[in-house]
């Protein structure tokens, strides 16, 4: 069993980012902007936020954090991103989901200029996405394609199973492996899938994208198989500092044994995340999809 290393693979790929802005500078242009909006209070969303802002500084982009209080209006948002969709410093921008219940996120998403849309949720990208199109890809799987092709893990005519299928993570994963290039067999289950156990264990790669701590247990899984966690989960420990630790979707201990390659919770598809909007950012302000 091989460990995959989303710290090891992230901080080789936030070095090539690096090198690649210091080049842009060094030729006269500028350091690509993100503009990240947070609304309101959300601990886990202040984390995320900080956590890329943080990458930001270690490639060199240029980022800002615009926090907005928990009461604002859907009506103030959408004038913020006509703003930012407006203004040319700004290469990119993301705002941090999930949003306060009075405000639509589809809305949001979709009043967010697709060329500027660099977490991919735009329907546009999507819609590009699935017709092999460039565009900013969804970070989460975006980060899983850059971990299998950084571990040469082979997919052409291989079974994938996603267990998942939200609009972030399952669906454009199952999208994106069945595309040419990467060449699966796709499954993609959810919640009201019938003998998800089989189905799973048929699986030459797994991906685990429900948010159920320990979910997938070492008899759903074949012998040699590729397992990709992706779910994180805070449960209660008395062994840390913070009173807390991170569970992924798979039961770790047991599972691994069995595997080709898998990735560990934390410090498997979590570091790749960031990884891949500062990707999308660099293309963004290179007008590399949308010219
Ligand atoms: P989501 O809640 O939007 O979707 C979960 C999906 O799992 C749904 O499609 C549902 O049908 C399916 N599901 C639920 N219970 C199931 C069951 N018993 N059997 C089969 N399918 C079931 O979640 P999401 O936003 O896709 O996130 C999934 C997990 O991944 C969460 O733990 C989240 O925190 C984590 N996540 C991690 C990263 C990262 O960077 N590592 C990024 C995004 C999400």
């Amino acid at each position: 069993m091989q460990l995959i290393d989303g710290k090891e693979v992230a901080a080789a790929l936030r070095r090539e980012i690096a090198a690649e802005v210091e080049k842009m500078v060094a030729d006269g242009g500028r350091a690509p902007h993100l503009v990240a909006i947070l609304v309101g209070n959300d601990g886990a969303s202040q984390t995320y936020v900080g956590h890329k802002e943080k990458c930001c500084g270690e490639v060199g982009f240029r980022s800002t954090v615009l926090r907005l209080p928990e009461q604002t209006t859907e009506e103030e948002l959408l004038a913020e991103i006509a703003r930012l969709n407006a203004d040319d410093l700004v290469d990119g921008f993301i705002v941090q989901l999930p949003l306060p219940r009075h405000i639509s996120e589809q809305r949001v998403i979709e009043a967010i200029d697709p060329r500027k849309d660099v977490d991919g949720f735009h329907p546009v990208n999507t819609g590009r996405m699935i017709s092999s199109l460039p565009s900013y890809l969804p970070a989460t799987p975006d980060g899983i394609l850059s971990l299998l092709r950084y571990y040469r893990i082979e997919t052409a005519g291989k079974h994938c199973v996603v267990i998942g299928r939200s609009n972030i993570v399952g669906r454009p994963m199952a999208n994106l492996l069945s595309q040419k290039g990467w060449d699966c067999t796709v499954t993609i289950t959810h919640s009201r899938t019938r003998n998800l156990k089989e189905v799973v264990a048929s699986a030459d790669i797994v991906i685990a994208a429900l948010g159920k701590a320990e979910f997938v247990t070492a008899d759903m899984v074949k012998p040699g198989a590729v397992v990709i966690d992706v779910g994180i989960t805070r449960v209660p420990s008395d062994k840390t500092k913070s009173g807390w630790k991170l569970l992924g979707d798979v039961k770790f201990d047991e599972v691994a044994p069995k595997c080709s390659f898998i990735t560990p919770v934390p410090g498997g598809v979590g570091p790749m995340t960031i990884i891949s909007l500062m990707k999308n950012t660099l293309k963004a302000a290179r007008r590399e999809i949308y010219g």
